[in-house]
C-alpha cells in the first residue's frame, strides 16, 4: 500500500498525472477516490474489498476529460481498459495503469496498451467461485425451471440502472431503454420488460464484457444479474475462441465463425 502511495504522490507532484483514481476507507466498505492532491493520495487503500470495476470513471469526461489520469485497476478493470482502448474511447498514453493484485501487493505500473494486453494474456484470471458454482447449478436446471429462475428473481427488478451506470462498457449517452421512437424496451418495472432489459443489456455486452462482476454487485436488490454477464463470456469464449473483453461479436464476422448457433 505505501508504494502505492508513494508513487501515486510522485506522479502527482511531478505533474506527470492530474488525477488518480483509486480507493479509500468508506463507512463500511471500500469507496472511489478521485485524488487530485498528495494530500488526497494519503487516504488511498487497496485490499481484497476493493472489488469495484474502476474503470468506469475513465469514459466520464465531466471527471477525467482533458486530465492525465491513474487509475488502480484490478485484473478485471484491465480487461475493461483494454477493450474501451479497443473501442476508442481512451487515448494511448492518456491513462497510467496500476495493475494491483488483490491483496495490493506488487504493484505494476503500466504505460501502453500493449503492455496491458500482454499481461492480461500472461497472468491468470483470479477465480471467481461464486459465478462458477451458480453457473453450473443454472445450467443444470431443466429450461423451464431456469425460466422460472430468471423470472422470479427478475421480477423483483426496479429498474434503477445500477447494473448499467457500474459497467466500464455501457458508456452510450442514450441507452436503449430511454429511446422511445420507437420504444424498445418499455422503461417501468415489470417481469416481461425486466427481462427483455437484461437480454438486450448483456446481449451489447457480448465479446465486450470484461466479466468483472460490478454490475451484479452494483444492484441494490442482489440481484445475480453478473451471473448472466458471465455466461454471455463463456458462450462467447466457446463460439468465438475469444478470450472476454477481446471484440464485439455483435458486429464483426469471420468467415471461420462457426455459426453452430443459427438454428
Ligand atoms: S456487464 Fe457486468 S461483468 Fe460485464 S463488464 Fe459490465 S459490469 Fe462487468
Ligand atoms: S441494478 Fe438491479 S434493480 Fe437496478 S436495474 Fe439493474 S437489475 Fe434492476
Amino acid at each position: 500500500m505505501n508504494e502505492l502511495k508513494s508513487k501515486v504522490k510522485e506522479l502527482l507532484g511531478s505533474k506527470e498525472i492530474d488525477l488518480f483514481i483509486g480507493y479509500e476507507q468508506g463507512t463500511r466498505l471500500p469507496r472511489p477516490l478521485l485524488a487530485a492532491s498528495c494530500e488526497e493520495a494519503d487516504r488511498l487503500i487497496f485490499d481484497e474489498y476493493c472489488t469495484g470495476n474502476l474503470a468506469v470513471y475513465l469514459t466520464r469526461k465531466d471527471l477525467v476529460g482533458g486530465k492525465k489520469v491513474g487509475i488502480a485497476a484490478s485484473y478485471y478493470a484491465m480487461r475493461s481498459i483494454s477493450r474501451l482502448l479497443d473501442e476508442n474511447q481512451l487515448q494511448e498514453g492518456a491513462v497510467k495503469i496500476f495493475g494491483l493484485p488483490p491483496d495490493g501487493a506488487g504493484l505494476k505500473v503500466f504505460e501502453t496498451v500493449a503492455e496491458v494486453k500482454q499481461h492480461l494474456q500472461e497472468a491468470p484470471a483470479p477465480p471467481k467461485q461464486v459465478e462458477d458454482g451458480w453457473v453450473k447449478e443454472i445450467e443444470e436446471m431443466p429450461a423451464a425451471e431456469r425460466w422460472r429462475f430468471w423470472a422470479s428473481e427478475l421480477s423483483k427488478c426496479f429498474r434503477c440502472y445500477a447494473c448499467r451506470a457500474a459497467c466500464p462498457m455501457c458508456y452510450c449517452t442514450k441507452c436503449i431503454v430511454e429511446v422511445n421512437r420507437p420504444q424498445w424496451v418499455q422503461p417501468w418495472a415489470a417481469t416481461a420488460s425486466n427481462m427483455e432489459w437484461q437480454i438486450n443489456r448483456v446481449m451489447h455486452m457480448a465479446g465486450r464484457c470484461a466479466d468483472c462482476g460490478a454490475c451484479g454487485a452494483a444492484c441494490p436488490l442482489g440481484l445475480p444479474v453478473h451471473i448472466i454477464a458471465h455466461k454471455m463470456v463463456e458462450m462467447v469464449t466457446q463460439n468465438f475462441g475469444e478470450p472476454a473483453g477481446k471484440g464485439n461479436v455483435l458486429s464483426t464476422f469471420s468467415p471461420n465463425d462457426k455459426e453452430n448457433f443459427i438454428r
